[in-house]
């Protein structure tokens, strides 16, 4: 689009003779957002319609409805004024360079992409910077299969969650980039460090939600803490915590566990670690630890090991292990349903 013009000589320009620079984006690009003359790039206007193919997505269909619920997590971060809202394109078709933002299946793409955003912008200098984001396209893989369900933890491979990758790509068209160094929805690779809590809920991770808090900074606050089954493995990588799948009565056994801090603030709280007969933790459920005086800044996700004691007197049988972040309930939280953490798989105590 337009005239690209290369670095050295876009400060020689004269202020009535504007030069565009307007590129594309995909999903392979550095972590955090792009910048242009030191700024952040983002939607100026703080917020953007979303046009979803109803030949590939129908209107009230499930895909609809798990594309709705991805642009709702993001709508929902506080300390963040963003938001999506939701159009209908009807034509079935889609361009990139149409003014409208389209989100659709696409036949072409084929391999491992489970899905690109194409993002199209401007920045250029006229008497100071000029820069945001003018379109941004979203093309989920029509060759590979798709989950609409909830995740199984026993199979990370195909199909995939069609929200949990949606809300990936929707975290491109708000203006971020990938984050790779930790856990973020942003990670490159599928499952973007997986979802949160027992239920499995889709919602950007800490730092993500740090980074639409910087695009579109407002004052609300959030306060949150989730629990995850889900560790870092790499760069962009995630995969599932450790845990036994067999252990003894009067063994001590070893579990990994993640926390998220999803707040606007510093948050401290305490963690409790539980046996349970099924794979739904409560705090009826049998108490086997407790850390105290957990803390964590916002932006922060990490995963530590906890040695727990298996009672003799518990009956032989299959259990889950897991925790409650915040299990004595000592913070007020927006979300109580994402504290809930079992492992991703049962053990057999014997
Ligand atoms: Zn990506």
């Amino acid at each position: 689009m337009d005239r690209i013009f290369n670095g050295s000589s876009r400060y020689a320009l004269f202020g009535l003779f504007v030069v565009a620079f307007v590129g594309w984006s995909t999903a392979a690009e550095a972590y955090g957002y792009k910048t242009c003359g030191g700024n952040k790039m983002r939607y100026n206007n703080q917020w953007t319609n979303m046009y979803i193919s109803t030949t590939s997505f129908p209107a009230g269909s499930s895909w609809d409805a798990r594309l709705q619920n991805a642009m709702w997590h993001w709508n929902n971060v506080k300390g963040s004024t963003w938001d999506f809202y939701v159009g209908r394109d009807t034509d079935g078709t889609h361009n990139r360079s149409n003014g409208r933002n389209e989100v659709y299946l696409d036949n072409g793409l084929s391999g491992s992409t489970l899905a690109v955003t194409k993002r199209r912008w401007h920045c250029y200098w006229a008497f100071g910077w000029r820069h945001g984001y003018n379109e941004t396209d979203i093309g989920f893989n029509n060759n590979v299969s798709w989950r609409l369900g909830a995740l199984d933890y026993s199979d990370l491979n195909d199909p995939y969650s069609f929200e949990g990758v949606a809300l990936h790509e929707l975290g491109h068209a708000l203006g971020l980039n990938h984050e790779d160094r930790w856990l973020a929805t942003m990670n490159s690779y599928y499952p973007n460090s997986g979802p949160v809590g027992h239920w499995k809920a889709w919602d950007p991770l800490p730092d993500d939600r740090q980074g639409a808090r910087f695009l579109y900074p407002d004052s609300t606050t959030e306060s949150d803490v989730a629990g995850s089954a889900f560790r870092r493995t790499g760069s962009g990588s995630s995969s599932r915590v450790a845990s036994p799948t067999q252990a003894n009565r009067g063994s001590y056994v070893t579990i990994q566990f993640t926390f998220h801090n999803m707040s606007t603030a510093r948050k401290t709280f305490n963690i409790g670690f539980y046996l349970s007969t099924n794979d739904y933790i409560s705090t009826g459920d049998r108490l086997l630890g407790v850390n105290t005086g957990a803390w964590a800044d916002p932006g922060f996700s990490g995963t530590f090991s906890r040695t727990l004691y298996i009672p003799r007197g518990v009956a032989t049988g299959q259990y889950w292990l897991g925790f409650i972040v915040d299990f004595d309930d000592g913070l007020s939280e927006s979300r109580e349903s994402n504290n809930y953490m079992e492992m991703p798989r049962a053990i057999q105590i014997n």
